[in-house]
């Protein structure tokens, strides 16, 4: 891997605590593996529950004095530190498509969003705006200002090893808090990568650590039990979210959780077919479908359904799949085998429920978790996937007759992070995205993440929101002042 840089030194294989590289004090260190070759490519330092308590103490050690300079001043450090992001883009890009197996052009892409998250809050800093209110006596004057939670400690996934630590690490420090992380063990490279551009743009020592370890739950709990910890936030599936929840339940901590979805994805007779055709693709096989925004059910209107269905065919036909690091590589290999064994479970029930294959329908030749990009139509509401998230290249197709059935099926889940429909009657557009019950709702659009909006879920799917103007809320506490004067 370090052969591929121009800079080696981005490869860290010690955990970042304290504003020290540091081996685990046990000796320990776990395998990181390239998901397409399974080859080791690092062993990183493996560290202990106790290891994370010294990472939590050090960042409150160095927020109180962040937080007292001036936000221009600690957005000044992030911008640098969105530079750094950006000159190195191309070695972060590498390493991310190592460990995580992503097509280098889409690893490249998300480290340009994961920076744009720093840049935009190391511009936010500079809006966080109290409020006066007229006061209920004549000599009393009201104020609220807002302030930062204090230490927040977060935990993230492996499909985006890189944005989604920006996007939490970057509004806690333009707010003025500390912030420890524990990456998913899968990608911990990219995350100590930008660790060490976060060292050189001059973040204080200990403000931000990385905390690598296969000890997933102590440090779960770690997070949640510590009192010096105000703030949670969690990337993952909900059903470890749930378990997160219940432990910060003990200390009343604020929570923020971005988890599972289901995304519906709608395409009413009146739409334009090769743009829902696009924004399927894009919304289906980004990340090889292992994005919790990826179409999960394709709901298909009976008009254009057999059209639909064959010209999506014709494109799935077209993605080229391999190594992240092949040239014209679209879709790269899934994460493990149990993200492949998941893929094989929905298809099997499916077509033991009346799903006919139209294309894949089998793990790809190339062998490994490589899988064959999937369609099957005659999808109904009693396989698993209808209620389940594949996460992987399985595209199953639903038609449906009615404006009103496809938006009670389209609600019928406990998720509700993205929903996507295609259409074009401008009644329709308006009654069905305000009809779906999701935290974001794309119309004739596939892709929906960007920085300036506020991302995240209703229903089981989470708590808080991410990036945009609102995204600096979830490390903020308000305090409401009352003077007499
Ligand atoms: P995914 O399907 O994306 O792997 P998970 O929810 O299993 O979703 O994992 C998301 C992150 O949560 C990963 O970093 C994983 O190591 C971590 N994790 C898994 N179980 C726990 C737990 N009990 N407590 C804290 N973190 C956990």
């Amino acid at each position: 891997l370090k052969s591929m840089l121009t800079r080696p030194d981005l490869v860290c294989t010690e955990a970042f605590v304290g504003g020290k590289w540091v081996k685990a004090k046990s000796g320990k260190s776990f395998d990181v593996t390239n998901p397409a070759r399974g080859d080791v490519i690092a062993q990183v330092a493996d560290l202990s529950r106790e290891e994370v308590a010294d990472a939590i103490e050090a960042a409150d050690d160095a927020r109180h004095a962040w937080a007292k300079r001036t936000a221009k001043d600690r957005g000044s450090v992030l911008r640098k530190w969105n530079d750094l992001l950006l000159a190195n883009a191309d070695d972060l890009a590498t390493i991310m498509t190592a460990e995580q197996g992503k097509p280098l052009a889409e690893a490249r892409g998300e480290v340009a969003y994961g920076a744009s998250f720093v840049e935009w809050f190391a511009e936010e800093a500079k809006r966080v705006y109290g409020e006066t209110i007229p006061a209920h006596q004549p000599n009393l004057r009201i104020s609220v200002i807002k302030q930062p939670i204090g230490v927040a400690a977060g935990i993230t996934p492996w499909n985006f090893p890189n944005a989604m630590i920006a996007r939490k690490v970057a509004p806690a420090l333009a707010a003025g808090c500390g912030f420890v992380v524990r990456p998913s063990e899968l990608t911990p490279l990219s995350a100590l990568a930008m660790a060490k551009l976060a060292q050189e743009a001059g973040l204080p020592d200990g403000l931000f650590s990385v905390v690598t370890s296969t000890d997933a739950s102590g440090i779960g709990k770690e997070f949640c039990e510590n009192h010096t910890v105000r703030k949670l936030t969690f990337t993952g599936s909900t059903n470890v979210g749930r378990i997160l929840l219940r432990q910060a339940a003990d200390q009343v901590m604020k929570c923020s959780m971005e988890l599972g979805g289901n995304a519906p994805f709608i395409v009413f007779d009146d739409a334009d077919i090769d743009a829902a055709i696009q924004g399927a693709m894009i919304s289906k096989f980004r990340n090889n479908g292992q994005t919790c925004v990826c179409a999960n059910r394709i709901y298909v209107q009976a008009g254009v359904y057999d059209e639909f269905a064959e010209k999506l065919k014709t494109a799935v036909e077209a993605l080229k799949v391999g190594d992240g690091f092949g040239s014209g590589t679209e879709l790269g290999p899934l994460i493990g085998d149990n993200a492949v064994k998941k893929v094989q479970e929905h298809l099997d029930d499916a077509t033991s429920k009346g799903g006919t294959i139209t294309t894949g329908g089998k793990p790809h030749d190339l062998g490994g978790t490589f899988f064959e990009p999937t369609i099957i139509t005659n999808a109904t509401k009693d396989m698993l996937v209808s209620t389940d998230e594949t996460f992987g290249p399985f595209a199953p197709l639903f038609k449906f007759e009615d404006e009103d059935d496809v938006i009670a099926l389209a609600n019928d889940t406990i998720f509700g992070l993205a929903a996507y429909f295609y259409a074009n009657d401008l009644r329709r557009v308006t009654k069905v995205a305000e009809a779906l019950e999701y935290g974001m709702v794309g119309v004739n659009s596939g892709l929906i993440s960007t920085e300036v909006a506020p991302f995240g879920g209703v229903k089981q799917s989470g708590l808080g929101r991410e990036g945009s103007h609102h995204g600096m809320d979830d490390y903020m506490e308000m305090k409401y002042i009352c003077m007499s004067v």
